[in-house]
């Protein structure tokens, strides 16, 4: 027999198969899925390789397969591939986020207590280091292998990297040295569940809300069919309560299920209510702090099937389980959902596939969900596959009560002569709370690169007449420019709407607030969280933990702080600058906004404590403050979809996003050109809105010229076609540093 195989190399992309002959003694081991290694070349070095068809026999010479390292399963193939389409990347690499981290694993290391442990991460652009490795100029083996190793793992220790690549400290350290690598001090913590005693807790008796849901979906289970659902319900409605008692149905039906959380929401607090409904044995928990032999030990735990439940982050929905009988996506709205990297997919499209294909229900929660998820519970016309019904819960289940909000206009503040980041009320509350010991949280979400530019005595601010997007600084050019459409204007410094000359260019940060704070309240303790404290991936829990347990009177922090934990002593919580996030430039600014509020708001008082919020605006009348104010979904969303409507937004349209680098200004131009050519010869003209090539609001990185395209339709399956036969096409006219890539409904457009 012979079998088709995708060779795993960066240098060697382009989904293309090579036939290798099976040995008789490990035939009957062999499947499509299978990863093996294959001689390649020369002969000299293996390579890693995935078999993706078995034939009878095949029309060239051909050399034997070695060795057989792993199996997938044919469906795991199959969405392999259907993935490579969807996402327009490699088949090796979707399925790279399948296979058992770390096959080769032999020993495992004990870790008792928390330590610090220095990890090695890429330094470089992952795209960048791909490039090198295409145009050769990383040449040696060894050290791809490791790049390429630390890549599929998103970090590891020098210990795994000698383990698993064979190759030397000494490829490590030059690969340092030349800036592709760095050390970063990474804690890994010991299993704060390893040793707790988790007692077992009953299910509870759902209310009236509760059951009806409930019954919604347990239908779907004993019926067997495929179907998604929706299930709205404020932050304590009692959400995760029923999905327990939906994982509890499935497995008495001999069926497993998967559970995606964001990464942040992971917390020991959240795996204690499922550990203790039903214990540890059952349960595989996959996040990015396991260490690669831990991640190997859960996946193997998943595949021999002594796991039916699976919780984790994004990539959790590839767990290799085996007869699912649910899926549930906790907040969905969650931007996590859709990964950044190659491959570029959202987990949501991943978990309706799975769902259809085990005939099994997809339940998505959330207190505010996405206002495309929330349209295809109602108005939503077509495809009936795609239509999501809505179970709703309106009352808190444990009868606690929602903060006090009240939103402050920081003209007026202006106005009365207040020119510091805090208005009055605010302050006072703050000072108030340090007096009676109480915590206080201090929210500004200053993430993004571009300042926005508004009129404090109006609160205008410069929006592109086409897009209705607020216009970015371009310091370089002196410029206001539309990110979406390239509109360009001149910088005002006088205000068009009020005449005043109060214009200004906003970009405060934690920074400043943190050294503000300390010559306001001299005798208060801070501590401040954004991505300059939050090392990779570690010491978030760290800070956290250390404001709860030293009762630090004041968090400082970007939207990291609005996840996940749970703080008995905060009382206060204030947004500093609702606008920061209103005035990013992607359609999406309001409904951020709008998620951000209300988590914050949702940090206040959650035991018996009552809890204040205060939000500072130069937009009080605005709507996602207004609903965020009133706790108002339905009012927020009513608003937002009649102006995603208006303006063709989603969820009445895609967005698709072909992204250009390249050393060669030259050629980008002319690459993009071609694509916006040929684009437009083989879309049609009145289904999709292809804007011209212009350069991205980041236009170099690293030396590295980047232009873009933005295409406004609905994606189909005829798009679907024309864009990989345009990928297909450049490929061939040999370019010499032009790279492209395409994302469906990014989350970032910069
Ligand atoms: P959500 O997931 O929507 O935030 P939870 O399921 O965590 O809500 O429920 C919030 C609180 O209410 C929890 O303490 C939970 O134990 C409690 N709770 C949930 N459902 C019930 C119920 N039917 N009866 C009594 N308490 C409940
Ligand atoms: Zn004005
Ligand atoms: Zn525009």
């Amino acid at each position: 027999m012979v079998a088709e195989v995708i060779i795993n190399r960066t240098a060697k992309k382009l989904n293309k198969t090579f036939d290798y002959n099976i040995p008789i003694d490990i035939e009957e081991y062999i499947t499509v899925g299978s990863k093996v290694l294959v001689p390649f070349g020369n002969g000299k070095t293996l390579e890693e390789g995935f078999v993706i068809k078995i034939k009878e026999k095949s029309e060239y010479e051909i050399k034997d397969i070695v060795k057989i390292e792993d199996n997938l399963e044919i469906k795991q193939i199959e969405l392999a591939r259907w993935m490579a389409k969807r996402y327009f990347c490699n088949v090796t690499d979707c399925i790279k986020l399948m296979l058992t981290p770390g096959t080769r694993t032999r020993n495992k290391e004990k870790r008792v207590q928390s330590k610090k442990i220095n990890t090695i991460y890429l330094k470089k652009d992952i795209e960048q280091i791909e490039f090198e490795i295409q145009t050769k100029k990383i040449k040696s083996e060894k050290q791809i292998k490791v790049l390429e190793f630390i890549k599929d793992n998103e970090g590891a220790t020098l210990q795994e990297i000698e383990l698993f690549t064979d190759c030397s400290k000494a490829i490590v350290n030059t690969l340092i040295k030349n800036d592709y690598l760095e050390i970063v001090e990474k804690i890994i913590e010991r299993d704060p569940l390893q040793n707790k005693k988790i007692s077992k807790s009953e299910k509870l008796e759902l209310t009236l809300e509760q059951k009806n849901a409930y019954e919604s979906v347990e239908k779907s289970i004993n019926k067997n069919i495929y179907k998604t659902f929706l299930l709205y319900g404020v932050t304590g409605s009692g959400k995760t309560e029923i999905y327990l008692q939906l994982i509890e149905k499935v497995i008495k039906h001999d069926k497993t299920a998967i559970v995606l959380v964001p990464e942040i929401s992971l917390t020991p607090q959240m795996l204690e209510r499922f550990i203790s409904r039903f214990g540890k044995e059952e349960i595989a928990i996959i996040h990015s702090k396991l260490s690669i032999g831990e991640r190997h030990d859960e996946w193997e735990k998943i595949r021999n099937g002594q796991a039916k439940i699976v919780i984790g982050a994004r990539s959790a929905i590839f767990a290799p389980i085996k007869n699912l009988g649910i899926i549930i996506i906790d907040e969905e709205h969650d931007s996590s959902y859709k990964s950044e990297v190659t491959p570029k997919y959202q987990a949501k499209e991943i978990a309706k596939y799975l769902a259809k294909e085990n005939k099994c229900p997809l339940l998505l929660g959330s207190a505010t969900p996405d206002v495309t998820t929330f349209y295809k519970t109602e108005q939503f016309e077509g495809d009936e596959s795609n239509k999501i019904t809505l179970l709703k819960l309106t009352k808190r289940a444990n009868n606690s009560s929602l903060p006090e909000v009240k939103v402050i206009d920081l003209k007026e503040e202006l106005a009365n002569g207040n020119r510091s980041m805090l208005s009055m009320e605010l302050y006072f509350q703050i000072e108030e709370n340090i007096k009676n010991k109480r915590q206080t949280i201090l929210f500004l979400n200053r993430r993004g690169y571009s300042t926005f530019i508004m009129c404090r005595n109006c609160g205008y601010t410069v929006k592109c007449k086409n897009c209705n997007i607020s216009m970015t600084y371009h310091s370089y050019e002196n410029k206001l420019k539309c990110h979406y459409c390239g509109y360009e204007e001149k910088i005002v410094s006088i205000c068009p709407e009020c005449k005043s000359d109060k214009i200004r260019y906003f970009g405060t940060g934690t920074q400043r607030l943190e050294q503000e704070m300390h010559k306001q309240f001299p005798s208060a303790s801070t501590i401040r969280m954004d991505v300059d404290t939050v090392t990779k991936k570690n010491s978030h829990e760290e800070i956290l933990n250390k404001f709860k347990n030293e009762n630090i009177d004041i968090l400082i922090g970007t939207q990291m702080v609005v996840k996940g934990h749970h703080f008995p002593n905060v009382t206060l919580v204030g947004v500093i600058a609702a606008d920061s996030s209103l005035n990013i430039d992607d359609y999406r600014a309001s409904e951020r906004t709008f998620q951000i509020l209300t988590q914050v708001a949702g940090r206040a008082g959650r035991e018996n404590l009552p809890g204040k919020v205060i939000i500072q605006t130069y937009n009080p009348s605005e709507f996602s403050i207004q609903s965020a104010r009133k706790q108002d979904y339905d009012m927020f969303y009513e608003t937002e979809i009649a102006i995603r409507k208006q303006l063709k937004y989603p969820p009445f349209c895609d967005i698709i996003l072909i992204g250009f680098n390249s050393e060669s200004e030259e050629e980008i131009k002319r690459i993009s050109n071609f694509v916006y050519e040929y684009l437009n010869k083989k879309l049609i003209n009145d289904e999709f809105k292809i804007f011209k090539p212009m350069p991205s609001p980041i236009d170099k990185i690293q030396n590295r010229y980047r232009w873009r395209i933005i295409i406004k339709g609905s994606m189909n399956e005829n798009a679907n076609q024309v864009l990989n036969n345009c990928l297909k096409e450049i490929y061939q006219k040999n370019l010499k540093s032009t790279r492209i890539s395409i994302d469906i409904n990014p989350n970032n457009m910069m």
